[in-house]
C-alpha cells in the first residue's frame, strides 16, 4: 500500500482562512489526504460544517482548535486535537474568546483611525462574516479599501507585532489552555515551536501537561523538523504536523505540503486511549 499522508493544521473561513469548510474538504480529497484536522482559531464551527461535506469519501476529519496564549511576553499557540467539541463549557469558553477578538478588532480599527486611516469596522465585519475575527480580516479590509497594496504590506505597516495598530490578544496562560483541552479529552500540542524559538520553554510546558510538538510545519525547514522530532522522543511527546494552510491567500495552497505520515495520528489516538 502506498504511504498515506495527513495535514493536521488547516484553517477555514470560520476563522482567518479563506476557503469554506466545503472547499477545504474538496481540496483535501483532491490531494488524496487520508486525514485532516481543522484547527481554526477559537472556533470549531468550520469543523462541524466540514463534517457535512465528507460524504462517502474516506477522508478522516479530526476535531481541532488553535488557542492563542502568552508566556513570558511571547505569543504561544496551543493546538487541541481529538477534542470533545460538543462540550458546553468549552463552547462557552471559545465564544468568549471570539467576543474578545471582535472587541480587539474594533480597538485596532480605532488605532488605525487615529493614524489617519479611515477604515470602518463595518468593512472588517463584512469580510469576517461569522468568523472569529483576526488581523487577516483587517488586512484584507485595508487592501480592499486601497489603504495598502498588498496583504503583507498591511502587516508590515500596521498590523504586525511591532507595528502601530497592533494590539495583543487578552492574556491566556499556556497552562490554562492545556487544562481546557484536557478537560474535553483532547491533546494539547505546541504549534510551530520553530517560530516561537524558545525551546527552553518546552520542558516547562511538558510539566504543565503538554502532549506534543508540531514538528512538521510550513515554516520549519528540514533541520528544524528533525530537531523537534528528536525533542518529542526526549520528552515522550507525540509528534504532529500540518501546513497551517489558510487557503490560497497569496496564490499558494499549502494544504498537504508537509507530507505528514499517518502514523502521527495513530500515535495521538494511542496517547488519548492510554491516558
Ligand atoms: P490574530 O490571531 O488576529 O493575531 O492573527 C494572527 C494571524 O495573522 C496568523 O494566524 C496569520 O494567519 C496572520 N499573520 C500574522 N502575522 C502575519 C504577518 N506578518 N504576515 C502575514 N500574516 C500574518
Ligand atoms: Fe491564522
Ligand atoms: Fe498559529
Ligand atoms: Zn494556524
Amino acid at each position: 500500500m502506498t504511504k498515506q499522508y495527513i495535514d493536521l493544521h488547516v484553517h477555514t473561513n470560520a476563522s482567518d482562512g479563506i476557503l469554506s469548510p466545503a472547499e477545504v474538504v474538496q481540496a483535501a480529497r483532491e490531494k488524496k489526504l487520508k486525514a485532516i484536522a481543522i484547527t481554526d482559531h477559537d472556533t470549531t464551527d468550520g469543523f462541524v460544517e466540514a463534517l457535512g461535506h465528507v460524504g462517502d469519501s474516506d477522508l478522516e476529519l479530526i476535531p481541532g482548535v488553535e488557542l492563542s496564549c502568552t508566556f513570558s511576553g511571547n505569543d504561544v499557540h496551543v493546538l487541541g486535537y481529538l477534542i470533545d467539541y460538543k462540550n458546553p463549557e468549552f463552547i462557552k469558553t471559545i465564544k468568549k474568546f471570539r467576543e474578545e477578538r471582535l472587541n480587539r478588532g474594533k480597538a485596532m480599527v480605532a488605532k488605525l483611525n487615529d493614524l489617519g486611516i479611515n477604515l470602518s469596522i463595518d468593512t472588517v465585519t463584512e469580510i469576517a462574516g461569522n468568523a472569529a475575527m483576526g488581523r487577516p480580516h483587517i488586512a484584507d479590509a485595508l487592501v480592499r479599501e486601497e489603504f495598502v497594496q498588498t496583504y503583507d504590506e498591511a502587516f508590515a505597516r500596521y498590523l504586525g507585532y511591532h507595528a502601530p495598530a497592533y494590539i495583543p490578544k487578552k492574556h491566556l496562560e499556556v497552562e490554562h489552555a492545556i487544562n481546557i483541552l484536557h478537560l474535553i479529552g483532547g491533546l494539547a500540542v505546541l504549534a510551530h515551536p520553530g517560530t516561537l524559538d524558545h525551546d527552553e520553554y518546552i520542558p516547562l510546558f511538558v510539566d504543565m501537561g503538554l502532549d506534543g510538538l508540531e514538528a512538521y510545519h510550513s515554516l520549519h525547514d528540514r533541520k528544524r523538523i528533525e530537531h523537534y522530532k528528536n525533542m518529542c522522543k526526549k520528552y515522550n511527546l507525540v509528534c504532529t504536523g500540518g501546513s497551517d494552510c489558510h487557503g490560497p491567500r497569496k496564490g499558494k495552497m499549502l494544504m498537504g505540503s508537509m507530507r505528514v505520515p499517518y502514523e502521527c495520528l495513530e500515535n495521538m489516538k494511542k496517547r488519548v486511549e492510554n491516558r
